[in-house]
């Protein structure tokens, strides 16, 4: 069954990252359409708006967007296109897979394969803090946190090991401190932990977590966790296997989920056929996953690691000397 998915192409890099992956995508022949919708800076140029509603109802029409790195320009309404993307389509979950990958230049070229739920709508990210004296020195910032908003991550955090497979989640908290915010998220955790016997459930202190995941990354499978301490540890995780250029992410809502790289529109080398399309590659085999295709979404990422064993036309972030194009041609060679 043919599939229609909405393709945002960015800014910068973006286009070229996006071509790479449905060429990718066209040869594998997973029976996806793309209806091209624009946001970030060529839709500003293009529509004089940078979220168009045409975007909006393509997201919310067809529940699935692939969407490369946007550029928010200073001064235009929002502070962050992505940020207003969450916000729109209640997009809850942000899930972050970070796996060691062959011939790249990383600290755990193996071992590694864990993936960071973090919730993305409460918390400490529910507004922008306030100056409470007159001569601005002292700042205050409210967290919120609430039993239906860690209840759904939680959730999702546990379904998403039972779909794929995954034995082990961990729970990520500061609840020794935090007592009631922290507090509260661990306890509904435990409560729909109770509900996943199958799957092993234990808790750490995000302190100790950070520690653990430098020294022992291995120990992990999924992490669930409320939003600053999955924004830090979903970056700190990337770090481990490699950085930016690998490293995928969804955001996941009840009616809608966007797929994307993790990296920014990379200015300095957009344009040249410089960009590695790993991080889209692997957003579209999370998408491929979200969808029902587990199967397809093991060969691409099966084709990107006998890829890169191969050292066959990577691109010069990884130390070869292939481009965009031709990395994606050898990933495509091998689906
Ligand atoms: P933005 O403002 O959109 O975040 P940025 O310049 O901060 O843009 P990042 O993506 O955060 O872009 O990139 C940081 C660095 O990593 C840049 O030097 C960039 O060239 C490099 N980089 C990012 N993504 C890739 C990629 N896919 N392939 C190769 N290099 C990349
Ligand atoms: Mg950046």
């Amino acid at each position: 069954m043919t599939q229609t998915i909405t393709v945002i192409r960015g800014d910068g890099i973006g286009p070229e990252i996006m071509d790479a992956t449905l060429y990718v995508l066209d040869a594998m022949d997973v029976g996806l359409r793309y209806e091209e919708a624009d946001a970030g800076l060529v839709a500003l140029e293009k529509h004089g708006e940078l979220l168009p509603q045409a975007t909006m109802d393509s997201i919310r029409r067809n529940a699935i967007a692939l969407k490369s790195p946007l550029t928010t320009p200073v001064g235009e309404g929002f502070s962050s296109i992505n940020v207003e993307l969450r916000k729109r389509f209640d997009l809850y979950a942000n899930v972050r897979p970070a796996k060691s990958f062959p011939n790249t230049k990383s600290r755990f070229p193996s071992g590694v394969d864990v993936i960071t739920v973090r919730e993305n709508t409460e918390g400490a990210y529910i507004g922008e803090g306030q100056t409470i004296t007159e001569d601005g020195e002292t700042a205050t910032l409210m967290q919120k946190i609430t039993r239906k908003g860690s209840e759904r991550i939680v959730r999702y955090a546990f379904e998403l090991a039972r779909n794929t497979g995954r034995k082990k989640v961990t729970v990520v908290h500061k609840a020794n401190i935090l007592k009631t915010t922290s507090g509260l998220f661990l306890k509904v955790a435990r409560e729909v932990a109770a509900l996943y016997p199958e799957i092993e459930c234990n808790e750490m202190i995000v302190d100790n977590t950070c520690m653990q995941l430098v020294m022992r990354p291995e120990q992990f499978d999924i992490i669930v966790t409320t939003n600053l301490f999955g924004d830090i540890i979903s970056d700190l995780c990337a770090g481990l296997v490699g950085g930016l250029g690998l490293a995928p992410g969804a955001n996941i809502g009840k009616d809608a989920a966007i797929f994307e790289a993790v990296h920014g529109t990379a200015p300095d080398i957009a344009g040249q056929g410089k960009a590695n399309p790993c991080a889209l590659l692997l957003g579209a085999a999370q998408l491929l996953d979200h969808i029902g295709k587990p199967d397809d979404a093991t060969r691409l990422r099966k084709a990107i690691i006998a890829t890169l064993e191969a050292q066959d036309n990577l691109t010069p972030d990884l130390g070869g000397s292939g481009n965009t194009m031709s990395f994606a041609k050898a990933i495509a060679s091998r689906v």
